[in-house]
């Protein structure tokens, strides 16, 4: 099945007013690059970059499963839409290690981010200790399982992102070998858990990704994208990026 290609950079804690030009040549370039590209940014560039590129999709890097309430320093659904977001990012490995996210919360902010109106990249992922067990496949699939969402509507505005933890930031990728053999496996699962909309539904490798490994990822059965870290900061690394996702 031919799956458009989605490439999304996740900023992380990084971005100021003065990177709103890096933004905008992302987004500029994107209209002429024939694949699904997006940026999740820190919440404080959400409202000003929405606004600089229009029809460019920006997206949070988490949300929180409730729709108000007294949640210091979080943010809802509503306010990603309020901000311009179309979508967002949940159950990164960075959030689910540092502030103790469960495969339950990362569910219930899946959810609460789709029934709001919110597209959703959900991330998963193994650690070294896991992957040098020879359990990662097992490991992740479970994980999968535990942080679905109940029901995701149009396939096409839910996305999973394969991250190995050992990978993010590191410059080690897994083989393609790995990589095709954790894919076919969470494409398994999404078609147990949501039938033919399972073979729809995206799944993106993140982990190190660079322009130079890009194409031969994107080669990969079953990777339909990427899930960007350090190299979505420049649109010098991004777009070479996003360029062999339309090629691929
Ligand atoms: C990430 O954290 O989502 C990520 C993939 O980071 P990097 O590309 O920097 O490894």
């Amino acid at each position: 099945m031919m799956r458009r290609k989605l490439v999304a950079g996740n900023w992380k804690m990084h971005g100021l007013s003065g990177d709103l030009g890096e933004i905008a040549s992302i987004s500029i370039a994107a209209e002429t690059i024939d694949a699904d590209i997006a940026l999740c940014l820190p919440a404080t560039l959400i409202e000003r970059a929405s606004r600089a590129c229009r029809g460019f999709p920006i997206g949070g890097q988490d949300v929180h499963q409730a729709d108000k309430g007294a949640h210091t320093g979080c943010v809802s659904a509503a306010m990603l839409l309020d901000a311009g977001a179309k979508l967002t990012i949940v159950g990164h490995s960075e959030r689910r290690e540092a502030q103790n996210e469960s495969d339950a919360d990362v569910k219930a902010k899946a959810e609460a981010a789709l029934a709001a109106g919110l597209d959703v990249i959900l991330c998963v992922g193994e650690s070294d200790t896991i992957r040098e067990a020879g359990t990662a496949v097992a490991t992740v699939s479970a994980q999968l399982d535990a942080s679905l969402p109940g029901s995701i509507g149009e396939a096409n505005r839910f996305s999973v992102a394969y991250e190995p933890i050992w990978a993010i930031g590191t410059g080690k990728v897994p083989s393609t070998t790995d990589i095709g053999e954790m894919h076919a496996a969470l494409r398994q699962r999404l078609a147990a858990a949501y039938g033919e909309a399972g073979h729809q539904i995206r799944i993106l490798y993140g982990g190190s990704v660079k322009a130079s490994n890009a194409a031969e990822i994107f080669a990969v059965a079953d990777v339909d994208g990427a899930l960007v870290g350090g190299a979505s900061l420049k649109a010098v690394d991004f777009l070479p990026i996003a360029t062999a996702a339309e090629v691929a």
